[in-house]
């Protein structure tokens, strides 16, 4: 196991993973930003390097600050977290090129999945169910709306290099598919600097189901079950459950095993998320799930399947990345009660969700049997305005769904956040 590691992000996925390290004897270096002096993952770790500005692109974007701050403390690997670096293959070259360890999938791996219709073409090579579509290759209007028409309305238009539900448009009639296309090119190429889309049949009712998988560098390949994440606002996960409601033992295996195929036919290291759409018009069939894509990263979402499994996904990360096999093997893996994570964004529910920043007067965790709490905040703590508006991931579990409800509604009253506006 390394004895040092370099965390390149913030907030409470940085807390998440320094507080996995320092229980398996791991120090830790933070990288914090002129926003992030006063922050909680800075006074947890061992060692804390100042990286810039306030705004991401001079800091926690910065490949190459980073990488020159874990070798100038001693750093054996960089766990890049979720969002910033880390489905950045350059990124991933550049760490393993300066002779340390990127606690992740391989550069090729992330490659592989990064463009939404590379992704979807190899899945299908490799057996895995996926959306029927068009994957783009002629990016003509008129090509495109015949395409359109041959998958059948309603149809979902999406950048290939998209991400956080960004450059995607439902059409539900043949008339709107021009407008709609030049709006989702112009913003693939406005936010992710791609404009090339791809086409998909729309699911209707759909359901978004997500499999937990795991590849070590031993060859074994095992998943997590899954996760269901259908309650979404604006194609945003808001909460989460596991086991996902309705779930059969034949689909959750059918599920299981893609997944692993998914993970096995791009030699996937690491932990990682294949997310599939699922039918959800009627009760799930053993049919009805098809690939939308890969994440190669630990998700926000990951709690819950440590709530249901007992398994510390970060652990397993560090594990992998140190070269060492896999904690449990497939059969070893079994889940148990149910959890939900509810995301607290801070955010105005009442004025069109408008980002609440500034500073957090009160803050009290709720506590007792089966709940627990992500988050980097304080009180006192100035949320400062640059960075993704989660302040807080509540996570709960129980025997039954009844009682995790019960949990659940209980930790949200008890749970005092003032100062700002918050979902
Ligand atoms: P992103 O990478 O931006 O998160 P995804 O491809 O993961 O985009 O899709 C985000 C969400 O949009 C999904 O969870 C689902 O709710 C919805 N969605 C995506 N594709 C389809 C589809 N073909 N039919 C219906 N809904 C879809």
């Amino acid at each position: 196991m390394f004895d040092t590691i370099l965390i390149a992000n913030r907030g409470e996925i940085a807390c998440r993973v320094i507080e996995t390290a320092q229980k398996m004897g791991v120090r830790c270096v933070a990288v914090y930003s002129d926003a992030d002096a006063g922050a909680k993952h800075v006074a947890m770790a061992d060692a804390a390097v100042h990286i810039g500005g306030s705004a991401p692109a001079q800091s926690y974007l910065r490949g190459d600050v980073i990488i020159q701050a874990a070798l100038g403390t001693g750093a054996q690997a960089i766990h890049p977290g979720y969002g910033f670096l880390s489905e950045n293959p350059e990124f991933v070259d550049a760490v393993e090129a300066a002779g340390l360890v990127f606690i992740g999938p391989s550069s090729s791996a992330i490659r592989a999945m990064g463009l939404k219709d590379a992704a979807k073409d190899l899945m299908a090579q490799a057996g895995v169910p996926v959306v029927p579509g068009y994957l783009g290759a002629d990016q003509d209007a008129k090509v495109m709306a015949t395409e359109a028409a041959r998958i059948g309305y309603p149809v979902m238009i999406k950048a290939r290099a998209g991400g956080g539900g960004k450059g995607m448009r439902l059409v539900e009639n043949p008339a709107d598919f021009a407008d709609a296309l030049t709006g989702a090119q112009r913003e693939g190429q406005a936010s992710f600097g791609d404009p090339v889309c791809l086409i998909e049949k729309y699911i209707q009712s759909p359901r978004h189901i997500e499999i937990q998988v795991f590849g070590d560098s031993h060859g074994n390949v095992v998943h997590m079950f899954e996760r269901d994440c259908s309650l979404q606002r604006r194609h945003q996960k808001v909460i989460e459950e596991a086991p996902a409601p309705g779930m059969t033992d034949t689909l959750r295996a059918a599920m299981g095993k893609a997944a692993v195929d998914a993970a096995q036919a791009i030699g996937y290291q690491g932990a990682g998320t294949v997310e599939f759409i699922v039918d959800g018009s009627g009760g799930l069939r053993d049919d009805g799930f098809w690939f939308m894509e890969m994440n190669t990263r630990v998700q926000v979402e990951h709690t819950i399947t440590e709530q249901i499994t007992g398994v510390d996904i970060v652990r397993e990360q560090l594990r992998i990345a140190a070269k060492l096999p896999l904690s449990y093997a497939q059969e070893h893996i079994s889940y148990r009660g149910f959890a939900l994570q509810f995301r607290v964004n801070a955010e105005d529910p009442k004025n069109d969700f408008l980002p609440s920043f500034g500073r957090i007067s009160h803050y009290y965790a709720p506590g007792g049997p089966g709940v627990r709490v992500d988050t980097a905040i304080y009180t006192g703590y100035d949320i400062p305005p640059y960075f993704d508006s989660m302040c807080l991931k509540l996570v709960v579990w129980a025997l039954t769904w009844e009682e995790a409800i019960a949990r659940a509604e209980r930790a949200i009253d008890d749970m005092r956040l003032h100062g700002i506006r918050t979902t």
